[in-house]
């Protein structure tokens, strides 16, 4: 079955904005959603259509690519397209970001969702080869859990939390002022809807203690500058039941002493003698697998021309394909001259002519030109 094109998926023109294509999905996944939709597979299917065109349409590199090449853009690459696209983890992200926690709470208990744990955030700098193979990373942090001696209820051993009687459990009471009704949390329990009889020793009735954390992480090969991996139930534990929070990595990549990043591909200069670029020389040159690599400077190569090694780049997060690696040649002037050495450029310079140097012999005509005009 042809795919359906992801700007008539949301309904937007192709010059749509960031803000339009974004509340064009939001209307589609609100009506689409199944959690409002129960067994109706047409509005999944339309539910997951919209929120692939987003996924796409939403992310500036994958929109560029999607306008350029259409669906095919995602088609190459050993079948990752997005037959394989993951709507359990990427797109819960998604989602939240727009509606949080309380859009799916028809049948969530709003108490709960309000108390769930706080997300974390774990900043790490990794090289550019790792990024480039992909690396695992032992890291530490402090974060709260779910203290074991009271299961998390903050109730000692014997004891049970019982039911707010100020606000009958609701953990929000509501107060006249004249014309108004105004909802406020309960000030005998917090809000927690509960009070604690007697505190558990361990966690002083918080139900968390705080501890530190050992996690090996993965870090998947082709991750970029400033790219955030959740790690879902990572961060800290909830109270009264509330789900655990998120860790967030923020990935930073340190400088290389070569090789410069642009998304995929890689970039140096290589600076070569004007003797070895007026007679053509052979280089060899490094690539960031570690290896070496030969590029063939033909003569005459002039400073800035550049080299492509195809497929020697970075590779591309969860496909398997590789950018290329561009090599821009730069011209060294020679410094410090020996005696000798003057002496053997100043013979030179007695025997150049303008057919050696073609790009001086055409600006001299045109300035002359230009003065005789003026
Ligand atoms: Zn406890
Ligand atoms: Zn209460």
């Amino acid at each position: 079955m042809a795919k359906r094109d992801y700007y008539d998926i949301l309904g937007v023109s192709k010059s749509a904005s960031k803000d339009e294509i974004k509340k064009a999905y939001r209307k589609q996944a609100l009506k689409y959603h199944p959690d409002k939709n129960k067994g109706d597979k047409t509005a999944e299917e339309k539910f997951k259509e919209s929120s692939e065109a987003y996924h796409v349409l939403s992310d500036e590199k994958r929109k560029t690519n999607y306008d350029q090449f259409g669906h095919a853009a995602f088609d190459s690459g050993g079948g990752q397209g997005f037959g394989n696209f993951d709507f359990s983890s990427s797109f819960s992200d998604i989602f939240e970001d727009f509606f949080g926690d309380d859009f799916m709470g028809g049948g969530r208990s709003a108490r709960r969702s309000n108390f769930r744990g706080n997300d974390l955030r774990y900043d790490l700098s990794i090289n550019l080869e790792d990024a480039y193979k992909g690396i695992e990373k032992n890291i530490k942090y402090t974060t709260y859990k779910k203290c074991n001696d009271c299961s998390g209820s903050g109730a000692a051993k014997g004891s049970k939390p019982i039911s707010c009687n100020y606000c009958s459990g609701k953990g929000k009471v509501r107060t006249s002022q004249g014309f108004f009704t105004i909802q406020q949390t309960c000030p005998q329990c917090s809000g927690y809807g509960e009070t604690i009889g007697k505190p558990c020793e361990s966690c002083s009735g918080n139900g968390k203690i705080q501890e530190s954390e050992n996690l090996t992480v993965k870090i998947p090969k082709g991750v970029d500058d400033g790219t955030r991996i959740r790690l879902t139930g990572k961060g800290e534990a909830g109270s009264k039941g509330g789900s655990t929070g998120d860790l967030y990595l923020f990935v930073t990549i340190n400088n290389h002493s070569i090789f410069k990043r642009s998304e995929e591909n890689l970039f140096f200069d290589l600076p070569i003698t004007f003797s070895d670029a007026a007679l053509g020389t052979t280089v060899e040159v490094p690539s960031i697998d570690g290896g070496r690599s030969k590029i063939k400077i033909p003569p005459g190569a002039q400073n800035g021309k550049q080299f492509r090694l195809k497929g020697k780049g970075m590779p591309i997060l969860r496909r398997s394909i590789f950018g290329d690696l561009y090599i821009r040649v730069i011209t060294e002037v020679p410094v410090s001259l020996t005696k000798r050495q003057k002496e053997l450029l100043e013979e030179f310079k007695k025997i150049e002519e303008s057919k050696t140097s073609p790009v001086i012999k055409s600006f001299i005509d045109r300035a002359k030109k230009f003065w005789k005009k003026s």
